[in-house]
């Protein structure tokens, strides 16, 4: 099993050194995702908004 060199949603490569707070391609915890991407997502106020994100976390029945 290969880890991931890019984020799942919008492919930027991983960088473990952007210590960014805001948009930062690091990788998320143990995700798929750039830090950048998940915090966009966890911060989105749109109520119909669901993602690839989204579906990691909460799981793929959560919605269609
Ligand atoms: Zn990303
Ligand atoms: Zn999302």
């Amino acid at each position: 099993m290969s880890e991931p060199t890019h984020c799942a949603k919008c492919r930027r490569e991983f960088d473990p050194g952007d210590i960014r707070y805001i948009d930062s391609a690091r990788r998320y915890s143990s995700t798929p995702f750039c830090s950048g991407c998940v915090d966009h997502c966890r911060g989105s106020e749109i109520a119909d908004h669901f993602c690839m994100v989204d579906r990691h976390f909460h799981g793929s029945d959560y919605r269609t």
